[in-house]
């Protein structure tokens, strides 16, 4: 199944922001011990070689790789990662590789850089890499940016060079066009295989990640997202928020109209919720017949006014059991807010539940997001 171009282009969920956030650190660590294994041979031809302008080249080129893998590494591990770090460390990564190519072109010979037997497979390196970041955008982008400078560089080469003149040969091997053609017909393929582990991922990661029932995510995905979150929301010192909803007297539900009637409530309720959301916003089933949302970036009386507006809608629009009965649904909620409420997830939803007790408490069909007052209080 193809996304639509403008699904295509949105940002990844909260749950594959997680997932992406996990990828790039494994990747700076990997580009980290595979740079630094690569800068032994180009260190031992400088010594040998040190009057040899592609051996003195290989070897800068190669200590900035070294540079900027050391960089990246320290970052994430200072624990600096911000969304559009997985475009920017993948189009490096690539355009690294064009740079040493480039520079085998001037300081060697354009064969050199058109028959490079391991620089150009670091592409691959590079390309598989992206699919760490479980964002299709960075998978297509960084591959595509290496196959347009891929033939960039061939085009270049083939119009400045005779490239079939035997003064390039050097022992490298003679200048085809076929072979040119297969390198960018096999990057492309890599691109696109890169591209399909991410497709794959996301939708294990819909399976494992949902509830099956209603299709909202399920209650490990969302303490995952909301530790991910609180800790870049006390990093960024941004405000986050979270409710808790609990449909009240289901049992009511099931026991007058059956279970069927009941699983209809729960799949219309997580379905009105998640059009109330912003992409941003996440929303699981935490148990049977009560919902989390975490509201990132927004603060306690936002986050009220939105809940408030969902729990109305809940309670103003009656849903249809299977028989076509009406029924009208209420529910009750309470929320809390970083960091007045506590400081790390837990404490969080234990605040928001407190609410939502003393909600029920004071007679269901309402939303608390104070101690001490009656935030939002609906006319019955
Ligand atoms: P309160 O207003 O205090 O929340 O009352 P309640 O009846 O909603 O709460 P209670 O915890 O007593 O009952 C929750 C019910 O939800 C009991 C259980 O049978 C039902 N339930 C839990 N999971 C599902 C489900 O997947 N499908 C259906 N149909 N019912 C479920
Ligand atoms: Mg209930
Ligand atoms: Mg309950």
């Amino acid at each position: 199944m193809a996304p639509r171009v403008d699904e295509f282009w949105e940002r990844p969920d909260p749950a594959l922001a997680a997932a992406g956030a996990e990828g790039e650190w494994l990747v700076a660590r990997v580009r980290l011990f595979a740079v630094t294994l690569l800068l032994i041979t180009p260190t031992y031809k400088l010594i040998q070689y040190p009057q040899i302008p592609v051996f003195v080249w290989g070897f800068w080129v190669t200590f900035g790789a070294w540079l900027a893998a050391v960089a990246i590494w320290l970052a994430l591990r200072r624990k600096f990662w911000r969304p559009w770090l997985g475009f920017a460390s993948s189009t490096l990564d690539v355009s690294l590789v064009t740079f040493a190519l480039v520079t085998f072109v001037f300081v060697g010979s354009p064969l050199v850089a058109l028959n490079s037997k391991v620089t150009f497979e670091i592409y691959f390196l590079a390309i598989i890499a992206t699919s760490l970041r479980y964002d299709e955008r960075i998978c297509i982008g960084a591959g595509m940016l290496a196959v347009a400078q891929y033939t960039a560089l061939w085009v270049f080469a083939a119009f400045r060079y005779d490239l079939n003149d035997p003064v390039y040969a050097q022992g490298l091997g003679e200048y085809s066009y076929i072979d040119q053609f297969t390198r960018l017909i096999l990057l492309t393929a890599s691109v696109m295989l890169a591209y399909a582990v991410v497709r794959r991922a996301q939708r294990l990661l819909h399976l494992a990640a949902r509830d099956r029932l209603t299709g909202v995510y399920n209650r490990g995905q969302f303490d995952l997202a909301l530790e991910f979150e609180v800790e870049r929301a006390m990093r960024m010192g941004h405000e986050l928020s979270v409710a808790v909803l609990d449909l009240d007297r289901f049992k009511h539900i099931n026991d007058s109209f059956g279970h069927a009637a009941g699983d209809r409530v729960l799949v219309e309720v997580a379905a009105r919720l998640a059009r109330g959301m912003r992409t941003t916003d996440m929303i699981a089933r935490y148990g049977g017949e009560e919902f989390v949302v975490l509201f990132p970036q927004t603060g306690r009386a936002a986050a009220a006014v939105r809940v408030e507006t969902l729990r109305a809608q809940i309670a103003a629009f009656p849903m249809l059991t299977p028989e076509g009965q009406e029924l009208t649904i209420t529910c009750s909620a309470g929320i809390a807010e970083l960091p007045t409420d506590g400081l790390d997830g837990g404490t969080l939803l234990a605040r928001a539940d407190k609410r939502l007790l003393a909600a029920k408490r004071a007679g269901r069909d309402r939303l608390y997001s104070d101690d001490d007052e009656l935030a939002c209080q609906v006319e019955a």
